[in-house]
């Protein structure tokens, strides 16, 4: 598979390529030149195939052969290694709970598969890895879990201090080993500029190899299309009739794997782009216009980005014509308030405990399926509701019991090196031996 920029000013490059460079010369994101059709019958036979040999199926045409089949299905096991059980909630909703992996949320798919691939392209090479990368709170814990120990990469964090949850926070710092943790002074926007004017520092690159875990990555991006694989799985064997399916969207990057993968052949009838009140895409899906804003802060914070950088995918999946968008996807932008009601509501009528992120993504569904009786469909549950439980408790005025593996790091010291939200003083840590 080649890859090309959606800038349009750089080379073509393969697999490899694509996910070291993170980003293309150009800025722009990396976009898989053709997209690969599922056939018919193998769709058919979905529910004869185990998850390896799915996940293996959907993977392999982006990957392309700059991984052996061997090294790639065991990259594969390694990644999808926790159930990703689809749950009754009520007698049209279901949920997909992505959250039994190491770091407690979806984002361990993308990360666990991106930094198994990442180690294996530079395994050889002499130079050391420094992987950078900006976190608004899930996607640090899950890269950091996945990198830690590896030889010849660094990661370094950066973190808006005060702005992630507290179990966020203890799965970002207290690893230590090859993992940095950088706690800046300010917000998450500020991490994420700081990040990117370290990619275009000559000085920098001069010392470090340096790469990028975040959304944009293809090695991030593409494995999250095989839980919507999974899903489906388990559905076809409760109903004849195709899922709608909900997700809490921030980045846009879990929902455009969705897409890819419903373009690619999976039988999904429809898409809701589930938003707190940074709404920039369901206002567009109204209004035709594009308008980044900066990011509001809300109670489903790993949500709460302003200029979603997978925005650009999708149109491009969908050819930039405003009716196939309009077709495939409908956005909902969900207060804080219908959040916490929702919540509440789910967990006392339904026993069921969504997540801050998954009661977005709820009440989304359940206004849709209002409007349309005859459908059902599964929201995609990003998060164990105990990461978020400064959030959830207060709402549910009920402790949430701590899975053990969290209760141990709780425990821990945290690591963490403060600094200011200024280029300068980072840009030092990472040329001095600190890192
Ligand atoms: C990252 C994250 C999201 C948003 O996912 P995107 O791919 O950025 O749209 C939603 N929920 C949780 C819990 C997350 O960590």
């Amino acid at each position: 598979m080649q890859y090309y920029s959606l800038n349009n000013q750089s080379p073509y490059v393969d697999f490899k390529v694509a996910t070291i460079n993170g980003q293309a010369p150009d800025k722009g994101l990396y976009f898989p030149k053709s997209i690969p059709q599922l056939s018919k019958n193998w769709i058919d036979d979905i529910e004869n195939k185990n998850n390896e040999q799915i996940a293996f199926d959907v993977i392999k045409p982006f990957v392309g052969d700059v991984i052996s089949t061997v090294d790639l299905q065991k990259i594969v096991n390694e990644t999808i290694n926790f159930e990703m059980p689809l749950v009754k909630i009520t007698d049209n909703i279901f949920s997909l709970e992505m959250y039994h992996g190491a770091t407690l949320a979806f984002k361990d798919i993308g990360a666990r598969f991106m930094s198994r691939c990442l180690t294996h392209f530079v395994k050889d090479s002499k130079k050391k890895v420094t992987v950078l990368v900006a976190t608004s709170g899930d996607t640090g814990g899950a890269v950091a879990n996945g990198f830690y120990n590896v030889e010849g990469v660094e990661v370094v964090i950066l973190y808006p201090s005060g702005k992630v949850s507290s179990v966020q926070e203890k799965q970002l710092t207290t690893l230590g080993s090859n993992i940095k943790a950088l706690e800046v002074n300010g917000s998450f926007d500020d991490c994420q500029a700081i990040v990117k004017q370290a990619f275009l520092d000559t000085e920098i690159n001069n010392h470090l190899f340096l790469t990028s875990a975040n959304s944009i990555n293809v090695a991030r991006w593409l494995p999250q299309q095989f839980y919507y694989f999974f899903a489906y799985k388990q559905w076809k064997q409760l109903y004849k009739t195709e899922p709608i399916v909900s997700v809490p969207s921030g980045n846009f990057g879990n929902i455009c794997a969705g897409l890819l993968a419903k373009v690619s052949g999976l039988p999904i009838k429809h898409f809701i782009a589930a938003c707190n009140a940074n709404a920039v895409v369901p206002n567009y899906l109204v209004t035709q216009k594009y308008e980044p804003q900066k990011a509001i802060p809300t109670i489903s914070n790993a949500m709460d980005v302003g200029n979603p950088s997978n925005f650009v995918r999708i149109m491009q999946l969908f050819q930039h014509q405003f009716e196939s968008v309009k077709n495939n996807i409908t956005g909902y932008k969900v207060s804080d308030d219908d959040t916490r009601k929702t919540l509440l509501e789910v967990y006392k009528n339904e026993k069921y405990l969504l997540d801050p992120h998954g009661a977005v993504a709820y009440n989304a569904l359940q206004d849709y399926l209002q409007k349309n009786l005859t459908e059902k469909g599964f929201i995609v549950e990003t998060a164990h509701p105990v990461k978020f439980y400064d959030v959830v408790e207060p709402i549910i005025k009920e402790k949430i019991i701590l899975p053990y593996a969290i209760e141990e790091i709780m425990h821990l010291p945290k690591k963490s090196i403060l600094v200011e939200a200024n280029f300068e003083e980072v840009k030092q840590i990472l040329l001095s031996n600190t890192v």
